[in-house]
């Protein structure tokens, strides 16, 4: 490290994003992005009209696409908060609402944001222990007294709680900021969002990376109520008014024009997931029930690490992580059902391999 680096940030374990080959070499189940290109409209969009206009800042106040996405919430243009990815958004939200009187609580195993995100911001943070099978129970949450950021479904788990649940830890807590981090709600997932009307602590985060095909555009919101809102704008404009590139922004309003492709994708999706769950319990593995548009999933016959290299080594990139309590278990985000016939091949391949 630089003998310049302010030293605050010795402790700092940065986020590592999933690996992103720049060539088309493996067949990518590593970072949840959806297999299926953006919709024909937002090729239109992102034209070379829109290109001419770059010289130009976009709107800072994102109008038409707030408007637009309030319009299909039913909720109002004050309600709706974008930003450059729901990564932007989430760190927007700690930087908004935690401190050192305000800290914050997540699951000890989700999203590995949440921790980089509280230790940069020097927030104290409580990592709540999840109950045996990586089940969430609603009642570690209920009258905490801390900000709370739960992802519903989890990641890396797929596994979600039900509105009702989370009804229960909004309602008592009601002096801290609940955030529900939807990333993976549209692939059979039930969302919170008709409860930002009743409470004025809940923020709903999405994003346009998954379902909408558009990971590459970086786009996430956030629907909560206008006070938590006015909240993370003062917070943007005092970092980066123009979050929202021009091409991002044309291309995810043309996601709009196309909701039946996507909501296709989504179905084929969740086929896809089905399917990859029954042919790998067939061999054996345990897997997780999923909402997500991944799974996570052991094999009783081999570390996961080593599983890993074995699938990279025959060109299919999946995630592992390091840690103890999860160093079984792989994450496999769901593709065609083509990429994933490849997957499980490569799996039965291996598994002969290892007699
Ligand atoms: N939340 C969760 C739970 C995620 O898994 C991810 C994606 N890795 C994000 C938020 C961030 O997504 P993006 O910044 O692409 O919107």
């Amino acid at each position: 490290m630089s003998r310049y680096m302010s030293a605050r940030f010795d402790g700092l374990e940065a986020y590592v994003p999933g690996e992103q080959p720049q060539d088309m070499r493996y067949v990518k189940l590593n970072t949840n992005e959806s297999p299926f290109p953006p919709s024909p409209e937002v090729r239109a969009a992102v034209n070379a009209a829109e290109a001419e206009r770059l010289n130009r800042y976009p709107d800072p106040e994102g109008k038409v696409l707030r408007a637009r996405l309030a319009e299909m919430y039913g909720v109002e243009p004050d309600n709706v908060f974008l930003a450059n990815g729901s990564d932007e958004l989430l760190f927007f939200a700690f930087l908004a609402f935690c401190d050192g009187e305000r800290p914050v609580a997540f699951p000890s195993i989700s999203y590995g944001f949440y921790p980089v995100y509280a230790q940069l911001l020097r927030l104290p943070y409580t990592e709540v222990p999840l109950r045996e099978g990586f089940v969430l129970d609603p009642a570690d949450y209920c009258g905490l007294g801390k900000n709370i950021v739960i992802a519903n479904p989890n990641a890396p788990t797929g596994r979600a709680i039900s509105t009702a649940d989370i009804e229960e830890i909004v309602r008592s807590n009601p002096d801290h900021v609940v955030l529900i981090d939807e990333a993976y709600v549209d692939f059979g997932g039930e969302s919170c969002l008709p409860l930002i009307h009743k409470y004025d602590n809940l923020l709903v985060c999405q994003t346009f990376s998954k379902f909408r095909s558009l990971a590459g555009g970086r786009l996430g919101f956030a629907l909560a109520g206008g006070g938590l809102i006015a909240g993370l704008e003062k917070i943007r404009y005092s970092i980066n008014s123009y979050n929202i590139n021009r091409l991002t922004a044309a291309a995810a309003l043309a996601t709009l024009d196309s909701n039946g492709y996507y909501l296709e994708n989504s179905k084929k999706i969740q086929a896809s997931r089905a399917y990859a769950a029954a042919e790998l319990d067939k061999l054996g593995f345990e897997t997780l029930p999923s909402l997500a548009n991944f799974i996570f999933t052991r094999c009783p016959r081999m570390e996961g690490g080593a599983l890993y290299q074995a699938l990279k080594a025959k060109g299919v990139l999946v995630r592992h992580w390091d840690r103890p309590e999860i160093s079984d278990w792989l994450r496999v985000t769901i593709g065609t059902r083509e990429q994933m016939d490849i997957f499980l091949d490569k799996v039965r391949e291996i598994l002969k391999e290892a007699g």
